[in-house]
């Protein structure tokens, strides 16, 4: 059976140019790449990594595109799998999936985890089915031995992310585990302005689109709304043949983004 499937592993181009806004969550992962780019210097120095980092945030706020960015900052190998992969598992596939992740990381150190969705399997225990025997339960207790298991010279670091902060099992940021966290905020004004300019880096805008105006029409959008809404745009003004997108595409795309459920609904599963 081929490995890959079992996780999926890169190495990420992504840098945190490619991420608008959420500067106090970036400046506090910059610790995080600059100790994965250079492990020796600190490590002389007596610093100790965290070892678990929670990012928090609503839905589309860039947690996953953050993580690869510390990874891409660092140049160091992004392993990462989905909580939500674990719930239809048989019983014991979750946790060897686990061991054979951080074994693969611990290998190729330095290196990211990336566990996204860490509220499936990470939930407070004695609340899910199964009366506590659960995969769900095995697969989390294997991933808090692995944290815990860790040798000082096995530079892996654990992003996790959810939008569930509130159910989540507390001994998941005990310390030692997850004992850092990073909240991300919907965009403001500003972000928003600065995500719509990078996510129309390769899109031909017409003279009259006013990224400001739209800006200060998409309050409560994510940054994958935002996303979404230039996109949507560039399909309006390719269905009606033009060669750019005028702003009164991206206006039209921005009512359908809030109307037609193109816009992932924040807070909701
Ligand atoms: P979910 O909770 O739904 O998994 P998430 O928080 O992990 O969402 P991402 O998958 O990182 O969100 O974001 C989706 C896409 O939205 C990204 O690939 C990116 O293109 C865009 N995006 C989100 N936030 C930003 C941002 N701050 N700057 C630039 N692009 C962003």
């Amino acid at each position: 059976k081929s490995r890959a499937k079992r996780f999926s592993k890169g190495q990420s181009k992504i840098t945190f140019d490619d991420v608008a806004g959420l500067e106090n969550a970036k400046r506090d992962l910059e610790e995080i790449s600059d100790y994965l780019r250079d492990p020796g210097h600190f490590r002389k120095l007596g610093a100790k990594i965290p070892r678990g980092i929670l990012l928090m945030g609503p839905p589309g706020t860039g947690k996953t595109l953050l993580a690869r960015a510390v990874a891409g900052e660092a140049e160091v190998p992004f392993f990462s799998i989905s909580g939500s992969e674990f719930i239809e598992m048989f019983v014991g596939v979750g946790a060897s999936r686990v061991r054979d992740l951080f074994e693969n990381a611990k290998k190729e150190a330095p290196a990211i985890i990336f566990v996204d969705e860490i509220d499936s399997v990470g939930r407070a225990r004695g609340t899910g089915l199964g009366g506590g025997h659960d995969e769900r339960e095995q697969t989390l207790n294997q991933i808090l031995n692995e944290m815990d298991g860790f040798e000082p010279h096995e530079t892996v670091v654990v992003l996790a992310a959810t939008n569930r902060p509130d159910v989540l099992d507390a001994a998941l940021m005990r310390p030692g585990r997850f004992d850092r966290k990073v909240t991300l905020d919907l965009p403001d004004r500003r972000a928003r302005l600065s995500i719509l300019k990078i996510h129309s880096r390769e899109v031909p805008l017409a003279q009259d689109v006013d990224l400001e105006r739209i800006a200060a029409l998409t309050v409560g959008f994510s940054g994958a709304d935002l996303e979404n809404l230039i996109n949507e745009a560039a399909l309006l003004a390719g269905r009606s043949g033009a060669d750019q997108v005028d702003m009164d595409c991206v206006l039209k795309s921005r009512d359908k983004v809030v109307l037609g459920g193109v816009r992932e609904m924040a807070l909701t599963e």
